[in-house]
């Protein structure tokens, strides 16, 4: 498999592009061996020197937050509006799949980020210039930031959404045919359910219309890409699993099925990773040959060395 081309800070892969002249390099342990980056840093491409001036964010009244200089007040919200412009066209041309940004940077941040307000005082409630221009442009692209990809939820959130917008833009990107995307939807299905099954429903509703083919896929892209951005419950993938287990049922004795029972009830009580019960669950589709469930991107949606499903998830 290729590596999967994603967008990030500049700073974060060590290069001295800071206000200060130093970087900000992403401690990651995995993912970004699967990654080929594309490099982007908002305020260089805007026009600012390194090392320049520290900007922060400001809120006169109602209007939007405009970035400036701490100490000049000079207003770079203009340059980085029409830097975000161009370079969003090119991060498209260049088909990435995802974004990683820095956090709390007034250009970068995805959330929570210092708006200085007439008082003085800074409101951690806003959003990066750039980041939120990708964002608002570009809502089907997976986005994180480094720091929230610490958290065991929120990394395995952000791969499984990678994983299958790169398999999905991969179809877009080809010559995709009706039964292309009849098979995209069948092997997504029950990962989609462990996200929202009325959405997972929708979608299926889609794939089935008689409608064009490029509309459908036009519309089922946001579609896919929001369900996905839902929070995937414990409940749900309880239900998923004991839906697969079905498909192995009829070759489980008592004891098997016992066994199965049991680690599916130990990860819903929070007791094991989920990957216990899908390995335990793997083995069995294996033995039983059962085609369409083992072919459920659930099963395995990024690369199994990666681990995230191997740590306990509240
Ligand atoms: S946070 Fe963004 S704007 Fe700031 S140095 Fe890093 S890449 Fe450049």
């Amino acid at each position: 498999m290729g590596l999967i081309p994603v967008g990030i800070s500049r700073c974060l892969l060590g290069e001295p592009v800071r206000h200060d002249g130093g970087h900000a390099r992403w401690r990651d342990d995995g993912l970004a061996a699967h990654l080929r980056f594309v490099p982007t840093c908002p305020e260089v491409e805007a026009g600012m020197p390194t090392p320049r001036e520290a900007v922060r964010l400001v809120r006169i009244g109602e209007q939007a937050p405009r970035m400036v200089g701490r100490q000049s007040g000079a207003d770079w919200t203009s340059a980085v509006a029409g830097m975000a412009e161009a370079r969003i066209a090119a991060l498209r041309a260049a088909g990435i799949r995802g974004f990683i940004f820095k956090s709390q940077s007034p250009s970068c941040g995805m959330e929570r980020v210092k708006v200085y307000r007439e008082t003085g005082y800074g409101h951690k409630d806003g959003v990066g210039l750039f980041a939120a221009a990708l964002m608002a442009a570009w809502p089907e692209l997976p986005c994180e930031e480094e720091g929230r990809l610490l958290d065991p939820a929120l990394r395995q959130a952000f791969a499984a959404r990678l994983w299958v917008f790169d398999a999905w833009r991969t179809l877009r990107e080809g010559e995709p045919t009706v039964a292309a995307l009849m098979d995209f939807h069948s092997r997504h299905k029950l990962l989609l359910m462990t996200h929202s099954p009325a959405d997972a429903r929708a979608l299926g509703r889609l794939v089935a219309e008689t409608t064009p083919l490029e509309e459908r896929l036009a519309r089922y892209e946001p579609l896919l890409m929001s369900t996905l951005a839902r929070r995937a419950t414990r409940g749900r993938h309880v239900n998923v699993m004991e839906h697969l287990a079905g498909f192995a049922s009829d070759t489980l004795d008592a004891a098997d099925k016992g066994e199965l029972a049991g680690v599916i009830g130990a990860f819903r009580r929070g007791e094991v990773p989920l990957e216990v019960p899908l390995t335990l669950l793997r083995h069995h589709l294996r033995r039983r040959k059962a085609a369409w469930a083992l072919a459920q991107v659930y099963l395995q949606p990024f690369p199994a060395e990666l681990g995230l499903r191997s740590a306990i998830i509240a």
